[in-house]
């Protein structure tokens, strides 16, 4: 049996968790999560959250998993995308845990952990992904030893598109209630209106547009409900149309939806319909994992580790914070946890 330890902390989200290759696999699951009271995150701020709390939440990974450092086989660290002040965070906790107790330090890219820990839950080895989170839209696939991309957004990515408008129009933060983002309570009883720009161009999504126009709109008295059911319609269609077509285009046979907008029952019901249309298996993922956590940082490391991966040395284990993830070699491909 291998035990990794995984770090998260690009976000707003400090997160550590024990994984094992061998059933039942995960054995702790820790976090603490930045609330900023109002606006949005200040990466300083989180920073200094992360700080306080990374002792405890790691401490809290062990507790519930019922193991000693010692006994852990690896550290996995997210080292970017993400803030900087946050990422060094997690880089210096994880460091130091390698350091004393001499334990291989593995970097783990944070959007491919959101592939993998889909590609785990779901067990749909080989599938298209669609990952949207509050700093990503990337339609992306696996081809020759990477994954590739086959779209994303020009501009802000869908889950900032959906916090800011909620920001703008003062129906949060909180965003998030209950599992519900803020925009989705705000549409019930909404209806569609004509007014509002849906762009795509080529492989890609653009939604900055939409953003402002949408601010406009309510701001001239349009009714708030009727504009966050559009602007919601309009954003996971498009998206959903990119990913159409990247289906089509890389002829894979099933579709994954990670990164925190994959909690989104809407989203994952269009996507749902678009997979079944083209004969296409879809598995949604429980929504605990949709968004940052350290158990996907630990089962990436994992992976890594057990495919011969070699571990980097302590100095080189620097955050990226704009590290993309075609730039990321996945030779465990297709293995998952599970085989
Ligand atoms: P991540 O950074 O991957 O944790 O994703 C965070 C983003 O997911 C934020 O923009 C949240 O507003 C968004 N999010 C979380 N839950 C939901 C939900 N149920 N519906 C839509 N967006 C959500
Ligand atoms: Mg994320």
């Amino acid at each position: 049996m291998t035990l990794a330890l995984g770090i998260e902390s690009t976000a707003h989200t400090f997160g550590a968790s024990i994984v094992s290759d061998k059933p039942p696999y995960i054995l702790s699951d820790a976090r603490a999560r930045y609330r900023p009271v109002k606006g949005g995150i200040l990466p300083r701020e989180v920073a200094q959250f992360f700080s306080q709390k990374a002792g405890e939440v790691v401490g809290e990974a062990l507790r519930q998993a019922g193991v000693s450092m010692r006994e852990v086989d690896l550290i996995a660290v997210a080292l970017g995308p993400g803030m900087g002040p946050a990422l060094r965070v997690g880089a210096t906790v994880a460091r130091a845990l390698a350091s004393k107790y001499n334990k291989p330090l593995y970097p783990v890219n944070h959007g491919i952990a959101h592939i993998e820990i889909a590609r785990f839950l779901t067990g749909l080895r080989d599938p298209l992904v669609i990952y949207v989170s509050g700093g990503t839209t990337t339609i992306a696939s696996y081809l020759e030893g990477r994954y590739r991309v086959f779209g994303e957004t020009l501009d802000i990515a869908l889950g900032n598109l959906l916090d800011t408008f909620a920001r703008e129009i003062g129906i949060a933060p909180p965003y998030v209630t209950g599992g519900m983002h803020a925009v989705d309570r705000c549409a019930e009883g909404g209806s569609f209106i004509e007014d509002l720009p849906y762009v795509v161009k080529g492989q890609d999504v653009s939604y900055s547009g939409l953003l402002t126009a949408a601010v406009r709109l309510v701001g001239k008295g349009r009714s708030k409900s009727d504009v966050c059911y559009t602007l919601r319609e309009i954003a996971f269609s498009s998206v959903v149309e990119v990913a159409e077509r990247g289906l089509a285009h890389t002829g894979k046979g099933e579709v994954v939806l990670t990164g925190g907008v994959a909690a989104n029952k809407l989203l994952n019901w269009k996507v749902e319909a678009m997979s079944r249309m083209h004969g296409a298996r879809f598995k949604p993922i429980p929504a605990k994992y949709a968004g940052d956590n350290g158990v996907m940082i630990a089962v990436t490391g994992l992976l890594a580790y057990k495919s011969g991966v070699e571990p980097v040395a302590l100095e080189e284990a620097v955050i990226r914070q704009r590290w993309r993830i075609d730039r990321v070699d996945v030779p465990w491909y297709p293995m998952t946890l599970t085989g």
